[in-house]
Formats: C-alpha cells, structure tokens, sequence
C-alpha cells in the first residue's frame, strides 16, 4: 500500500469548505487504496495576525514566546480538518509536531529538524486514520516548541515523507497550494508565467531560495536528499500540478527554466578590508557563528592591499548583522555601509552547467531595461543581479523572523524589481511552451502523469553512507568538492556604475566565443564597480583583448587586468548557502592554511571560490578533509 503525505496551505483552507474540500482530497486518497497523512498550515492569514497581536505589545518579542504563539495556528487546522473528515464519515486523528516527536534544534522561529519519531504515525495509520498532522512546528531537546520559519509546513510535509520513506514506505508527497503548480515565475507578477510539468529538485531549490515563495526552499533540501518525489497541485482542482524531480537529461537542454524575484534583502559593502588570507573567513564566520545566512557575497579582488566585500542578508536580519560584525570592522580598520533597497532577480536553469550565453542575455534585458545591477553573482545553475529600488525601504520584517511572504511582497513596491522581472521573463521567452512546460516530453504525454518512481535515481551506497553520517535529518549534505585548474580570472577595475555597461562586457566576449563561467560584479566606490569573471586559460588573451577594446570606448580610465593563475573551487550539496555552517568551514580551512579567496559565489547548491592556481591542490585536498569526504 502506498503512502500519500498532502500538504494544505494557508489559501486552502481559508474557512470551512475549503477545509472540507481539503478533507475531501484526503478522504479520495486514501479510498485510491493509499494510507494519508495530511499536513496543515494556519488557516488563511492566521499567522501574519498572530504576528500582529505580539506587535501590539512589544516591538522586540522573545522567539520562544512568538513560537509558543505561532504554533497555535496549526493547532486550529488540524482540529478542524480532523473534524472535517470526520463528518465526512472517515476516520482521522489530529496531531502536533511535538506528538509525533518532530524533534528540532533549539533555534526558536527557525529552528532545523533534528529527528521525527514515525512510531507513533506508524500507529494511527494502522489504527486506519487519516493522520492530521501540524506543519511548521516541532519541540526542542528541552521541551519547549519551535517552529521552522516561515512557510515552514511544506518542510515539515516532506520531512514526514522523508521519514515514513526511510522506514520503508512507498511515499508521494502533494503539495496543495491556491496555483496549478510551480510556474516559470511568480504568476502574480507576471500573468503569462507558464506553468512547468516538472523541474528538478536543484532548479527548485534555487528558484525557492532566490525568491519563488510557493515552497520553503528547506521543504525542497529534505526532498533532494531523500529522494522524495513531489508534486505542487491546486487544491481547488484536480489537474496534475508540477512534479518535483531528480534531474531528466532533457532539462540540461533549456539554459533557463524560470526567474524569481526577492525583495525582502539588504545589501551591505564591507570596505577597506585587508587583502589577506582569513579576512573573509573572520567576516562570514561571525555571521554563521549567530545564524545569519549571507546570500549573495561579491568579494572585489582589490587594490592598494584592500579589498571590498559586497553581500545581501534578510532585511529581518540586517540590525543584528550590523551589530554582530560592529566589533570586527573596527578591528579591521574597516567601514561597513548599507545601501538602500534593494531587489533580486535570479535565472535559474539546469541547462547553465553546459550552455552558455545566459549572462550576456540576462545583462542586455535589463540594460534594454534601464536597469542598472547593482551587484551579480552566479552559481553554477543560477545568476543573480541586485537592482537598487528608488522607494525607501516600507517596512522591515519582523526582527529574527523570515519576512511576510504574500503579504510582504505586495505591501511593499519593489517597483523596478517587477519590472525587471517581467522583461527578464520575456528575454528568455518563458511564456512559450516547451519541452517540460506544456509539451511533451519524450516520456510520453508529459511524461509526469504517472508516479514518477522510474525517474528516481536510486539512492547510491555513497549517498546512503553519507545519509547515515548526518547527526540530524537537516544536516547539510555535501556531496563533493570539484576542483578546475583552467580557468583564468579577467578583472575590470572602475568600471562606471552605468546601466549596460556589463552587457556590453560580456557581449564582447561573447562574440568572440569565449565561455564566461562565474562572474562577480560589486559596487567599490561611488559610481564605480568591479567586474571580476572567469574564463578557459586558454581564452584569456583573447578575453582580455575583447574586454580591453569594449572598456576603453566606455571609459579610458578603466583598468582591465588578467590573472592566469587560478583554480576554482566548486563545493557541492544541498543548502549550501542557508546553512550558515558551510561558509564558516569552508572559509575557515582556507584561512587555516593561509590560503586567500579571490573570488567567492554562492548558491544553495554550489559555493565557488577562485584561489590561487598553486595552491589549487592543496585547497582542494583541504576541502575534502574539512567536509570529510573521503
Ligand atoms: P500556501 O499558503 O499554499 O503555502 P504560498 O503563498 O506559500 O501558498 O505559495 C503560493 C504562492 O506562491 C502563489 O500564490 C504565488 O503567488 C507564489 N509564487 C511565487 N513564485 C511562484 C512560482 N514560480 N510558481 C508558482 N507560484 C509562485
Ligand atoms: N503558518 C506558517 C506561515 O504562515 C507556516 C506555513 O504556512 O507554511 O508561515
Ligand atoms: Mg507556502
């Protein structure tokens, strides 16, 4: 018998028929001869109006008390879409996260999924229940409840699957939400958005961590690392939603499956640091070490013996960021400046890894645009670009907490981003069917009507191994360290801070054919930028005449200097970026063997660092030992 974990959000059960509609879905499920459970979120805005209450007394609430509050929102749903199935004349239980022993770190409002205990799931299904479960909360080691983040219940939803399918279930996981399914962007914004048929887990991850709000991009980590096939569906239907995957050969075909917008970022510029090894690490390590994830990082190369770092945290985290590094930029002589608002526009696609050209076309939508990026960076399935808002900033999300996502984005202008996502969108004409997204695939129809089981890449012994070593379910896992000694580095220091200016850049060098890979664009003064971005050593020359020739019709003054001596580094997984653990041991073993980074980029699936060429080995061997990876 085959088990089905459904997910119902917020909009699905809004007020009573939705909810019974919900219990309705499960009811059919599990007369399909499944075994349900089913994972709820607060009804509607439930949890933005709790949030408000809390606001009403103090503007500073203890995280333990807010989630002692939150966790009650659930509390709600899963009574009442018990009751629901009830009426409906099946049997259901309700249960909390701490019931079920969803056991998480002591992180309250964001706190990591330690363990689930199933037993006890195990137990009322057999019993024949429709299991009715919270999402988005679980109890600390101390007792005490926690919740996920928002969004969370999604993590939950697949952490459950996860769990069940490691105790040897056969499970699917929906996700029931107010769309069809995952689309190319946010429909909201961008009303010819496609729906897609399915994206990999990867592509997701990326999308929902560079802003695409319909999963918790954490839900999306437990789904990779567990081989848990998912599906996102409308709940006011039943046609076939998307279909959350392991990579299909054919998604390597499309350079770009989708773009996301987020604006719930500040960007910060860390100047006048010391050019020397341990810098970074010293910077990042402290973030970490209070739990601040760092987005995008654009480290400038430097002059003078000092460099510039430019990086974007939540705006829900920027007070306490400020605070964290306070101490060391003093140390380091250094000054830290936060700039206005800020918007993100990512691509994302599977097809990056091998096809090129995504950059350049990316840049000239936005200059065709008038947008001027304020920083890029890449990953090695995504690129992002920082676009500064002219609105002041309307309101910061509550401290500590992940932002409002609906209700945050539309009380909020983010003008120019929109506007540029919706140029990017139709750059790369993903309002047009294809492969994946409206036709079919060689699979046959669309090639996901079906359960997806023969597209699961079974779990390899290595991955089972590397599973078994994790302490805790949510544990990052990285997979590998990959190193490329030919890559050569091309800067371009001073560059006018000017819409098109990069677009012209990369143009040039991609007329002559030369593959650019990872790129790293930050603001070092007033007006000016550093573009810094890697290219085959054997293209350098010719990488370094073509930019030399575009810069000096932009601007005489420009320097445009090449290095021929550098390794990249590639550090592979999942939650790369939100863990905050990850840069801290990765820029922290550098450091420890004196090793400088001339370039960092960031992704949840990828962190590449530009090194030194003659230490390219050493670095890498470094690397393996500190993720212990044999
Ligand atoms: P739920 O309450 O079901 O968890 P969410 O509000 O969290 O629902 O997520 C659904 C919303 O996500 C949609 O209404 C849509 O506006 C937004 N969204 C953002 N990006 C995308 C995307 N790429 N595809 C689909 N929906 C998206
Ligand atoms: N109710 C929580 C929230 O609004 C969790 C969720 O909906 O997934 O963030
Ligand atoms: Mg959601």
């Amino acid at each position: 018998m085959g088990l089905v974990v459904q997910k119902f959000g917020g909009s699905s059960l809004r007020d009573a028929d939705r909810v019974m509609e919900a219990a309705r879905k499960a009811i059919r499920a599990k007369h399909g001869g499944n075994q349900v459970i089913v994972v709820v979120s607060a009804q509607g805005s439930t949890t933005d109006d709790l949030i408000a209450k809390a606001a009403q007394i103090t503007a500073s609430p203890s995280a333990r008390e807010m989630d002692m509050l939150l966790a009650t929102g659930e509390q709600v749903s899963i009574a009442l879409t018990a009751l629901a199935i009830q009426e409906l004349g099946e049997k259901a239980v309700s249960l909390t996260g701490p019931q079920v022993g969803i056991v998480t770190d002591s992180t309250h409002r964001k706190a990591r999924i330690k363990s689930i205990d199933t037993r006890r799931l195990v137990e009322a299904l057999d019993a024949g229940n429709v299991v009715v479960l919270a999402g988005f909360q679980g109890m600390d080691e101390l007792g005490d409840i926690s919740t996920l983040g928002r969004g969370g219940s999604d993590t939950t939803a697949v952490a459950v699957a996860a769990a069940m399918k490691l105790a040897g279930y056969d499970v699917t996981c929906e996700i029931f939400t107010d769309v069809d399914g995952v689309y190319t962007t946010d429909p909201r914004i961008v009303p010819d958005a496609r729906k897609m048929d399915a994206i990999s887990y990867d592509e997701m991850l990326e999308m929902a961590s560079m802003g695409a709000g319909v999963m918790h991009s954490r839900s999306i980590e437990f789904a990779k690392k567990f081989d848990v096939p998912l599906m996102v569906r409308n709940s006011l239907s039943d046609a076939v939603g998307t279909w959350i995957v392991p990579e299909a050969e054919w998604m390597g075909e499309f350079p770009v499956c989708g773009c996301a917008l987020a604006v719930d970022e500040a960007r910060l510029v860390l100047e006048g640091v010391p050019d020397r090894p341990g810098v970074s690490h010293r910077v990042f390590a402290a973030l970490a070490g209070a739990n601040i994830a760092v987005d995008m990082i654009a480290q400038s190369v430097g002059s003078g013996g000092r460099a510039s770092i430019g990086f974007t945290v939540l705006n829900s985290e920027l007070e306490r960021t400020k605070k964290t590094l306070g101490p060391l930029v003093a140390e380091l002589g250094a000054t830290l400046s936060e700039t206005g608002k800020v918007s993100k526009v990512s691509v994302v696609g599977a097809g990056m890894r091998t096809l090129s050209g995504v950059a350049e076309k990316l840049f000239q939508a936005l200059s065709a645009d008038g947008v001027n990026m304020k920083m890029i960076t890449t990953g090695d399935i995504k690129i992002s670009v920082l676009i500064e808002e002219d609105a002041p900033a309307e309101e910061a999300a509550p401290e500590g907490g992940e932002p409002i996502k609906k209700a945050h984005l539309e009380s909020r202008k983010a003008v120019k981003g929109r506007k540029a996502l919706r140029a990017v969108h139709a750059a790369f004409g993903l309002a047009a069917p294809r492969k994946g997204a409206g036709v079919a695939t060689e699979a046959g129809g669309t090639g996901f009507k079906v359960r997806p089981s023969p597209l699961v890449v079974p779990a390899t012994r290595d991955r089972e191994a590397a599973i078994a070593r994790l302490e805790g379910m949510e544990d990052v896992l990285v997979s590998g360290v990959q190193l490329n000694a030919d890559q050569s580095r091309v800067t371009i220091h001073d560059l006018p801070d000017k819409p098109g200016n990069c677009s012209r850049v990369f143009n040039a060098v991609a007329t002559g054919g030369i593959l650019v890979d990872m790129i790293v664009q930050n603001l070092t003064g007033p007006e000016r930028a550093e573009l810094s971005f890697t290219v085959p050593r054997a293209d350098l020359t010719r990488a370094l005449k073509r930019t030399q020739d575009v810069v000096q019709q932009i601007d005489p003054t420009c320097r445009v200097v090449g290095d021929s001596d550098v390794a990249v580094l590639f550090v592979l997984g999942v939650g790369m970026r939100t863990h905050t653990g990850v840069a801290r041991t990765m820029f922290g073993a550098l450091a420890a063997r004196g090793i400088n980074i001339v370039m960092i980029n960031t992704s949840e699936v990828c962190v590449g660092v530009v090194v030194e060429r003659p230490r390219g080995e050493e670095a890498l061997a470094c690397l393996r030992e500190a993720f212990k990876l044999a």
